[in-house]
């Protein structure tokens, strides 16, 4: 028996809200990673099954490594694709906003989902969250949004709706957003999610692979390359940080989600268990984020840039140069390190 997370006054009015519905958008983040991607196409799925016309719209393009999900040629790219994005969501009755908790988490369609007339939940995992829904389903004690889908589906009484590929996406996210069950792993009740997906015919192991050993030779060649050249190992404060530039990707023939897991490589390392990951693109730096144990990069992902995420996962974005961007990390490091130690 899998515990109940989303309370039932939430069930019964997400339910109201697609018995209502003929047209539901849904929405993710920008950058989308496995769990924003396979949380939407498993509700996609999900409300196909029911007779609702559902788009999935995101804010930029997917990893290659996540096109062979089922139906994840009909994600509609806000970037490619801005006026069809727009009459969707002009038109829907229903939006979706998966695996993210603020509007300025889509980017470019900020605006056009704050606007949007139709009703508006919300299902996410990350610290905090927006009031800019009708309905907020915001978990984070749960690993993956993929995760809150299917137990929102089960409560809503349809697990024997659900199709093979709603279970193949929400596997898809659970694995992600848990590094291979590496991390954020330890609930029970994941488990016993994997056994109904694994009864539904989903092949686990497929997916894992799909997800992470599906990479190009250029990136594998970069990682060797930031590992040797780019990564500084901090001892004294067991924090390492690696810098990519914008001439290194163009020299190793850069495809977007290429550095996808390098931020997590020097948590290998025995004595460390902070790593930070600087990756230049368009008019800003990225950060992301990855820590083990209690030290919390949420804080200082929002501390320092205003970014947000998770304990041990958290991301942001920063206007300036790489060199000032390094800077204020340095800088902060042992600042951190020593607040984290007290
Ligand atoms: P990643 O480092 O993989 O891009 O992101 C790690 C986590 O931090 C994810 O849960 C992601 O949603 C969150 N995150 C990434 N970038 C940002 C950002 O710019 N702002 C906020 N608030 N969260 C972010
Ligand atoms: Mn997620």
């Amino acid at each position: 028996m899998i515990t109940k997370v989303i309370p039932e006054e939430q069930i019964i009015a997400v339910l109201k809200l697609i018995h209502k519905a003929s047209k539901v958008a849904i929405v993710s983040h920008k950058r989308p990673d496995g769990d924003a991607i396979g949380s939407s196409l498993a509700l996609y799925h999900f409300l196909y099954t029911q007779g609702k016309e559902a788009t999935v719209i995101l804010p930029d393009g997917i990893p290659g490594f996540f096109k062979s999900l089922p139906s994840a040629d009909n994600i509609i790219n806000y970037e490619t694709r801005p006026d069809i994005a727009k009459k969707v969501l002009d038109e829907c009755d229903l939006l979706f906003c998966l695996d993210f908790n603020f509007p300025n988490r889509v980017g470019d369609l900020e605006n056009l989902i704050v606007e949007c007339k139709a009703k508006k939940v919300l299902v996410d995992h990350h610290r905090n969250h927006g009031d800019f829904c009708d309905v907020t389903i915001s978990h984070p004690e749960i690993a993956s949004t993929s995760e809150l889908i299917f137990r929102l589906i089960c409560r809503m009484g349809y697990f024997q709706d659900m199709s093979l590929e709603c279970a193949q996406c929400i596997c898809n996210g659970m694995l992600t957003d848990t590094g291979g069950l590496a991390f954020n792993s330890n609930e029970p009740d994941m488990y016993s999610i994997f056994y109904e997906l694994l009864k539904k015919g989903v092949d686990k192991d497929a997916i894992y692979r799909q997800a992470f050993n599906n990479y190009s030779e250029n990136r594998m060649r970069l990682m060797g390359y930031v590992l040797y050249n780019k990564m500084k190992v901090y001892n004294e404060y067991h924090t390492a940080v690696i810098t990519l530039n914008y001439k290194e990707m163009q020299q190793f023939g850069y495809q977007p989600g290429d550095s996808e897991g390098f931020v997590n490589m020097p948590l290998s390392i025995d004595h460390v268990f902070v790593s930070i990951f600087l990756k230049e693109e368009k008019d800003i730096i990225k950060l992301s984020f990855r820590s083990q144990g209690t030290f919390d990069v949420n804080v200082m992902a929002k501390e320092l840039f205003g970014g947000g995420g998770h304990i041990n996962a958290s991301g942001a974005e920063y206007k300036g140069t790489m060199e000032e961007t390094l800077k204020i990390v340095e800088e902060a490091i042992p600042k951190f390190y020593q607040k984290f130690r007290n």
